[in-house]
Formats: structure tokens, C-alpha cells, sequence
């Protein structure tokens, strides 16, 4: 196929796509890994992984085997029927958490859209009307939705949107804030905060919390759209805290590159009966079918590899001048940097690399198997742009 250039690209976006989107000027065409090829000719190391959704990066061999099986099979079916791919993948996710079920959608939004849906209904059945609370953290995003963008606990989101949803509001990180608030159906956290800087809750919060929402009976649901399917080195964050969620949310990189969500109910939280919700594509066989082959490679020997590049990663970042401070969990990181954000991640795509940013931060989040020749080339850039 002949690709249109660069210019001719960029045209046809400012003329026909909502520009919602601060876009680099970069189209990308092909690739291998965690490395891309751009319509300029050009090759980059890829430290964002489309926001951590490439797990295995691009044009991997068995992902792309597993998915197109599936597409020579049966592309979509409708949720009228039984899908063997949507079934097998929620088993996985079950074996994996020891959660009870799952239900699926398209995208991280979704995802939470569910499970506070589920915690409504959950305190409502137990104890009536006057406790719908959503409470979520101050700097926390979960999504575009009017429902997860009200519990989004950043201001610059919600300008001209309003009115929001009722019963749906932030707090900061503290027992003490949270516990004063009356009412609540379901407390949200994300253990990593990935759009508000990379930052990793404190463990000894996220224990308390978890303690007291248990002990008040409040569903605590951990938001893992992001940081979860291996990135921080465990299948979900909250493994490394030590607790047990009630609900869990993913999305992001659990289906390897294609649009996927999923809200897994633990023990009670199970409280979904026929009608209560619904997505028309959510499970879709060709999606879990790049599901089912991801969760198939995070094993415990992969797992370890990430922990090892992680902290390959981050003893490397930690060295670099120009790095004030480097957070986050496994290959989630932030860098508190000495020029801004923006301006590294402009200088980077100048040299060849893609990295993120998150709120004052640059954010990474390579490919989960990306190779030791790719890290090694991206931080030598990354190195010389800081400094
Ligand atoms: C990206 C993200 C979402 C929203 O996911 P979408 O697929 O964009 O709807 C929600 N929560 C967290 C933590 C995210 O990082």
C-alpha cells in the first residue's frame, strides 16, 4: 500500500477530526517491538507503548497469530450468544485474581462505568437509598465518561462540563478525610496514578483503606486500566499492596493493541443479574482472542523479566543529570525532570524517541518485552536531552 505523507496526513486531520487531541507531529506506519517507523522514514524507540496499551509492542508474531485465528473464525457474534474466546478469557482473568466473574467492554471508561454501577447497586440492595457515594482520590483519572470523569479528581478535566454526576466526588489521600465522609458506596483508587505523574499510593494507606472499607463494608475498587497486565511487574498493582479489591478494573494493554475493558467482581460484588448492563461490543471474540494470548505470556518468568528491566531502567534514569526524581512502580515510570516535560518529549521525537507525559512529569511505558539493544538506544537519548 502506498502511504500518504506526512503533510497530506496532518491535512486531512485538522480538516475532519475533532481536535480534541495536542498531537506530535509524527504518523507512524509499521514497526517491530518497541521500535516504529514513521511515514518520514524514519525509526523510533518506543517508551509509550500507546499509552501502555502495546504490551508486546507492535507486528508481534504470536499476538497477531492468536488475533487473526480469530478473525478467520468469527469477527463478532452479539452478547445473544455464547463466545468461546470471551468465556476463556474471563476464566483466565478469574484463575489469575480470584475473582468470581468478569464483564467486558471496549475501553477503560467502560471499565469503571461498571463498577461503579455495580457498587450502586450493591449498597442499595444491602442498605437502601442515601448511600450511592463514588469517593475517588484527589489527581486521579478514570476516564471521559460523565460518571469517571466526575470521580476524575482533577479540576482541568471537568471545565464546561457540568452539571456532573451527583454522589460522585474526590478527597485526598488521607483515612482521615476519606472516613469523614458519609454515605459511601465505593471507594476508587489507582495504586500507580498514571495520569497525575506516575505516582505509586502510599502502601501504608492503601492497607488502611482497605481495612476500613472492608470493616464499613464500602467497596474498594482499584482502578488497573493503566497500571495493570504486568507493567508494574505484578498482573495487577494491588498485588503489591497486599489487598484484596472488591472490584477491579482494566483495559488499557489486557488485549495486546485492541479495545477491550473489564470490571472483575470479587466475592459479593458479584451483584449483576440479566438486564442490569450491557455493551454491544463488550467481549468481543476477536479482542479476546489478543486477551486470552497476552495473559497467556504474563507468567511468573515474564513477570520477572520486567522487574528486571524495570530496574535496569530506573537505576540508569536515577544516574541521569537533569533527573530530579524518578516514581512510579515497575516499567511505569515518572520522571521529575529539570526542563519541562513537554520540551523533553519534543527533543526526544527530534532524536528519534517517544516518550510521554503525565500532568509536570515524563512518563515511560515501554513494550513489556522490549529488548535490551531498544532500552539501552532510548536512554542514551533520553540521557543526552536531559542533561
Ligand atoms: C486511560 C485510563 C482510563 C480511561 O481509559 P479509556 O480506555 O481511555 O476510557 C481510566 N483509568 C485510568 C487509570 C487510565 O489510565
Amino acid at each position: 500500500m502506498e502511504h500518504m505523507q506526512f503533510e497530506e496526513i496532518r491535512a486531512l486531520d485538522e480538516k475532519y477530526l475533532a481536535q480534541t487531541y495536542a498531537r506530535y507531529p509524527v504518523a507512524f506506519c509499521g514497526g517491530h517491538g518497541a521500535t516504529l517507523l514513521g511515514t518520514d522514514g524514519k525509526e523510533y524507540v518506543d517508551f509509550g507503548a500507546g499509552i501502555a496499551v502495546n504490551t508486546f509492542g507492535v507486528n508481534d508474531e504470536e499476538w497477531k497469530k492468536a488475533v487473526v485465528a480469530q478473525l478467520n473464525a468469527v469477527q463478532h457474534v452479539s452478547n445473544y450468544y455464547y463466545s468461546e474466546p470471551t468465556a476463556r478469557l474471563a476464566q483466565m482473568l478469574c484463575e489469575r485474581t480470584g475473582a468470581r466473574r468478569v464483564f467486558f467492554g471496549n475501553s477503560g471508561a467502560e471499565a469503571n462505568e461498571c463498577a461503579f454501577k455495580a457498587a450502586r447497586k450493591y449498597s442499595r440492595m444491602r442498605y437502601g437509598e442515601g448511600r450511592s457515594k463514588i469517593v475517588s482520590l484527589n489527581m486521579s483519572f478514570h476516564g471521559r465518561t460523565l460518571f469517571t470523569l466526575t470521580a476524575t479528581g482533577q479540576d482541568a478535566f471537568h471545565r464546561n462540563f457540568g452539571p456532573f454526576v451527583p454522589d460522585v466526588l474526590s478527597a485526598p489521600p488521607t483515612l482521615e478525610a476519606i472516613g469523614a465522609i458519609g454515605g459511601v458506596a465505593a471507594v476508587v483508587i489507582e495504586c500507580v496514578q498514571g495520569e497525575s505523574g506516575v505516582i505509586a499510593l502510599d502502601p501504608a494507606f492503601v492497607r488502611a483503606l482497605a481495612a476500613y472499607c472492608r470493616k464499613k463494608d464500602i467497596l474498594l475498587i482499584c482502578d488497573e486500566v493503566q497500571c495493570g497486565n504486568g507493567r508494574t511487574g505484578k498482573l495487577y498493582a494491588y498485588e503489591h499492596y497486599g489487598i484484596t479489591p472488591d472490584l477491579v478494573t482494566t483495559a488499557k494493554g489486557l488485549a495486546g493493541g485492541l479495545p477491550i475493558g473489564a470490571c472483575l467482581f470479587f466475592g459479593d460484588a458479584d451483584v449483576f443479574t440479566a438486564g442490569d448492563h450491557g455493551s454491544t461490543f463488550g467481549g468481543n471474540p476477536v479482542a479476546c482472542a489478543g486477551g486470552i494470548s497476552v495473559l497467556e505470556r504474563l507468567n511468573a518468568e515474564f513477570l520477572l523479566e520486567v522487574e528486571g528491566k524495570a530496574a535496569y531502567m530506573r537505576a540508569k534514569l536515577k544516574g541521569f543529570d537533569g533527573v530530579e526524581d524518578v516514581t512510579g512502580l515497575g516499567l511505569m515510570i515518572g520522571l521529575k525532570t529539570a526542563k519541562t516535560a513537554k520540551d523533553v518529549a519534543l527533543a526526544c521525537l527530534e532524536r528519534g524517541l517517544l516518550v510521554l507525559t503525565a500532568h509536570d512529569r515524563v512518563r515511560l511505558l515501554p513494550p513489556l518485552n522490549i529488548t535490551k539493544t531498544e532500552m539501552d538506544e532510548g536512554l542514551s537519548v533520553l540521557k543526552g536531552v536531559l542533561k
